[in-house]
């Protein structure tokens, strides 16, 4: 992998730039808040804005194209932590599903439409890099995933 040290915020752009003409997104409000403190990580860029792309092309699939997607960044200095949420208004994840979305191959979405495979190839591709993804949250207001990496330090 070829990774890279970069801005998480500049990745979070970078990702919604790409996602910026599906037709999914036309009537999504996307509102930003992303903390502008130093929040550096080391990553392999490409597979880490696939895993972000997933997270919102999920979430815009979840609101049926309609709705509101909020992606947060913020650290957590002391454990030198990077985090990254993607919330969204759908109906949530049903709790019988709840520990089956990671595995390969399940989607509640029509075949042909959709392959299952998303959540499972960003669960690698975190682990790969030392984080974690969980859903933080889920219910008939909304999702929010959690996105966790280390934060890079900058030797002195
Ligand atoms: P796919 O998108 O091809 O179905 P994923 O692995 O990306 O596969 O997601 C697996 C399943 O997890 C989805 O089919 C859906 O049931 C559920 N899911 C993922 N993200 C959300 C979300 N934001 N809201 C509700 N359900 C979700
Ligand atoms: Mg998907």
């Amino acid at each position: 992998s070829r990774r890279q040290i970069i801005h998480i915020n500049k990745l979070v752009e970078q990702s919604f730039r790409l996602t910026r003409d599906q037709k999914i997104f036309r009537n999504i409000s996307i509102h930003k808040e992303l903390d502008d403190e130093m929040m550096l990580i080391n990553v392999d860029t490409n597979k880490l804005s696939q895993v972000i792309i997933n997270l919102i092309i999920n979430a815009a699939d979840a609101m049926g194209g309609r709705g509101e997607l909020i992606v947060r960044t913020y650290r957590n200095k002391s454990a030198q932590k990077v985090f990254l949420e993607i919330a969204d208004t759908g109906p949530g994840i049903a709790e019988e599903n709840l520990n089956k979305i990671f595995d390969p191959f399940f989607s509640t979405k029509p075949k042909g439409k959709s392959t299952g495979l998303g959540l499972s190839i960003a669960y690698g591709i975190v682990e790969e890099h030392g984080g974690r993804i969980s859903v933080k949250q889920t219910g008939p207001e909304g999702t929010t995933f959690l996105l966790e990496l280390p934060q890079y330090i900058p030797a002195e």
